[in-house]
């Protein structure tokens, strides 16, 4: 199981990331840039989101210099995302962009938009809430006799505290691997193609994740639950038409209310090239007797 995003609901730490991320901007005060008060800076980024929602691929959490997630996928990889985008405009050369950075380098050391937006995801302190229906699930599951293990990229000792403030059950309590990297990709892209639309042409995954790969092959997992389509899922399928996993169990997307449709709609819709997915709703549909999968066989 991955952890944010399916044992809690990261909508408002994107959320506070997201105004760490501005009110920083809008510090600086750049009048000369037109972004000295709150309404100009929420408009200009508003419009940059607009412009990047016309190349929803293109950006993201980066790794090997290649798009690793997309930018929509979840409310962190959004501000990730835009950050990429404000990166690329600066490369561009777009007055305003490359004005914040020379303005930011001075003032506070930070040297890209990447970097400031690592520096907003580290100023959030509250701590996490579980999902209720997420715990029940993983506690019934545990002591029906199965094994659950977090593979995320969020610190072990982070989501141990987090079990631990959570109140799960000594007794039904999942393995924690955190710091898992799933972001991290290889040298060579091992391409999983999720759709072939007019649009956006052919939509490839990388799926080289060396260190996501070996916790996979080391755990052999029969199901595996994520609520980010890239960097939890596409790796999975590839193991899967090799032959090397079998998730007998399934290979499930956790839906929320920040999944993207058009993501649902490539991965889960009609004409899907992804046939080994199945969109996680409830948690009750995820019972080891009753495994609703689509899966077909290749
Ligand atoms: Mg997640």
């Amino acid at each position: 199981m991955d952890f944010d995003g399916v044992y809690t609901d990261p909508t408002e730490e994107g959320e506070n990331c997201s105004r760490f991320f501005r009110n920083k901007i809008l510090s600086l005060g750049l009048s000369e840039f037109n972004l000295d008060s709150e309404a100009k800076v929420d408009s200009w980024l508003g419009e940059l989101r607009a412009r990047q929602a016309a190349s929803p691929f293109s950006y993201g959490w980066r790794s090997e210099g290649r798009v690793s997630a997309f930018t929509f996928e979840d409310p962190f990889i959004r501000n990730i995302g835009l950050a990429d985008f404000l990166d690329h405009l600066v490369e561009e050369g777009n007055p305003r962009a490359k004005g914040i950075l020379t303005r930011l380098k001075k003032t506070d050391k930070i040297g890209s938009f990447g970097k400031l937006s690592e520096w907003s995801f580290l100023q959030l302190k509250h701590a996490k809430r579980a999902d209720p229906f997420a715990k029940k699930w993983v506690e019934e599951t545990i002591r029906s006799g199965h094994e659950i293990v977090i593979v995320s990229n969020s610190a072990t000792d982070k989501i141990e505290e987090f079990l631990e403030q959570n109140k799960f059950a000594p007794d039904a309590r999942p393995k924690v691997r955190g710091g898992a990297r799933k972001f991290g990709l290889g040298k060579s892209p091992r391409p999983l193609i999720i759709a072939k639309t007019p649009e956006n042409g052919e939509i490839r995954i990388d799926t080289d994740r060396p260190f996501y790969e070996e916790a996979l092959m080391e755990l052999k997992p029969d199901a595996v639950v994520g609520d980010v389509f890239c960097l939890d899922l596409s790796l999975p399928i590839r193991l899967k038409r090799e032959g090397k996993l079998n998730f007998k169990w399934g290979i499930f997307y956790r839906h929320r209310d920040y999944t993207p449709s058009a993501m649902v709609d490539l991965v889960t819709g009609r004409g899907t090239q992804v046939p080994e997915v199945t969109l996680l709703r409830e948690w009750s549909q995820l019972t080891p007797s009753t495994t609703v999968s689509n899966s077909k066989p290749l």
